[in-house]
């Protein structure tokens, strides 16, 4: 959901809201790790796995559709903070956004 559509939701039992009302409420819930932002589409997702905040999401988004699978793999996450340390990189959040047709959109 984009911000724009939340907003049009909220409206709905309160006809006052207005964009900061919605940005300051996303922020948030993105600091608690209870939403990601999928950046190549400006939208929110809803994380199933807020219990580990520091985990790194991967974004499986279907360019027909827009749906988005979220999955998680213990190999990727120790490989890239293998990378990050070899970087002396501190990663604070991460999300891998990966592109591609979802299986019900498949010819
Ligand atoms: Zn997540
Ligand atoms: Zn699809």
């Amino acid at each position: 959901m984009s911000a724009y559509d939340l907003l049009d939701l909220l409206k709905v039992s309160e006809p006052q809201a207005k964009p900061p009302t919605i940005y300051r409420a996303l922020e948030f819930l993105l600091e608690q790790g209870f939403i990601h932002k999928v950046e190549s589409s400006n939208s929110f997702i809803i994380c199933p796995h807020f219990h580990d905040p520091e985990h790194i999401s991967i974004l499986f988004i279907c360019d027909k559709c827009q749906q988005i699978i979220e999955k998680h793999s213990q190999d990727i996450e120790t490989q890239l903070k293998q990378l990050a340390l070899q970087s002396d990189f501190l990663i604070k959040h991460s999300v891998l956004e990966i592109h591609g047709i979802c299986q019900p959109c498949q010819p």
